[in-house]
């Protein structure tokens, strides 16, 4: 493939040049310098200065420039694991381009290990491109300026919110062609498609022309190995898609697009407590019982049945629900696809995800 090929390929909407470059924010990482340190992004009540650690690996060979980004939700711990590992195994002579990585995005969150930025109860993830109205849109803009608009392509990751969690997933807007090769080269089984809210930093930098997808992984509070490993193995998936390392790219043996009429959230008709029937693994055929929701005699019970076969990609925790709660996110798989599915936990390949506790989070998050 030629250069003026790869230039015109919408899954890479990119120009790599010739010869290696300087990544610049508002200083410089040269070509074969690796660099941590801590951005200046906000100010505490004290005046003292609110820092994100970043990690940039500039490449000896010139490549894309891929960032990943964690903790935009302060309690969201797996992210903040895959970026310190992916910064201890990473030197420059590795890539061709450059990995730059946002350790804690929310770092007040993160301090208070909470999902916003505790005062007022900012949302970090509604607040990109940025601007100047609040603290979260002033964090965001710094961060935008100086390193999501200096990208290539963002993967940005999160868990789920506390009492529920989530299947390994990402979340793209697979009807964009750059999103929907970055999402398939991550390589998790499931997407779930959609354009995303507004204000997220994945819209913002795929609606910039940097495509974006989201990484859902596990428990909020919680650091958990299988997950973390996938995730690391996803990013340098994605490094060998984009030519950025040596290696093939590893296909996932299934994989599931779920869009908005292939997925739904079941919820709660009344209040009360909920007991979960599905399991061990995620996948329910349509009319299997996934719960049941009773009062709190056990007299009055409502079944929740499967509307259709599909896996659930979130799930609630916490046992207890009011009416309009969500119970579950089910996102719809075709009957070949569950049979490949049911063929995997069969053969023992969902067993690590046990082994580890839950594989599932939060639906509502990105
Ligand atoms: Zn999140």
């Amino acid at each position: 493939m030629t250069r003026s090929d790869r230039d015109e390929d919408p899954y890479r909407p990119f120009t790599v040049p010739d010869e290696p470059r300087a990544f610049r924010y508002d200083g410089e990482v040269r070509p074969g310098e690796k660099r941590q340190f801590r951005y200046e992004v906000s100010e505490t009540y004290l005046g003292d200065p609110v820092a994100v650690p970043v990690t940039v690996i500039n490449g000896h060979n010139p490549g894309p420039r891929l960032l990943c980004t964690a903790a935009i939700h302060g309690d969201e711990l797996n992210g903040v694991k895959v970026c310190q590992e992916l910064a201890r195994a990473y030197d420059p002579t590795d890539i061709a381009g450059t990995l730059v990585l946002l350790h804690v995005v929310n770092v007040p969150g993160f301090q208070a290990q909470q999902r916003y930025i505790p005062i007022y109860d900012l949302d970090m993830n509604r607040a990109f491109p940025g601007g100047s109205a609040n603290t979260a849109s002033r964090m965001a803009r710094e961060l935008w300026d100086a390193f999501v608009s200096r990208c290539d392509a963002c993967l940005d990751f999160h868990t789920s919110t506390r009492n529920r969690t989530t299947m390994y997933h990402t979340r793209a807007d697979t009807a964009n062609p750059a999103v929907d090769g970055l999402a398939r080269a991550f390589g998790a089984n499931v997407i779930i498609g959609g354009p995303g809210d507004d204000g997220s930093l994945r819209k913002a930098a795929t609606d910039a022309g940097i495509p974006t997808v989201t990484v859902e992984m596990g428990k909020a509070h919680r650091f958990q190995p299988v997950l973390v490993e996938k995730a690391v193995d996803g990013v340098e998936n994605v490094m060998r898609s984009y030519g950025m390392c040596e290696g093939p790219v590893a296909w996932p043996g299934w994989f599931q697009i779920a869009t908005s009429g292939e997925k739904a959230w079941l919820r709660a008709e009344e209040g009360g407590l909920v007991d979960m029937h599905w399991g061990p693994y995620p996948l329910v055929r349509a009319g299997d019982t996934i719960c049941t929701v009773s009062d709190q005699f056990g007299d009055e019970e409502r079944v929740v049945e499967a509307p259709f076969t599909g896996l659930l990609v979130g799930v609630l925790e916490n046992p207890v629900a009011l009416p309009g709660h969500p119970l579950c996110h089910l996102a719809r798989v075709a009957e070949a696809t569950a049979d490949e599915i049911e063929a995997e936990i069969e053969r023992g390949e969902f067993d690590g995800y046990r082994a580890n506790g839950t594989v599932w989070r939060d639906g509502d998050d990105d």
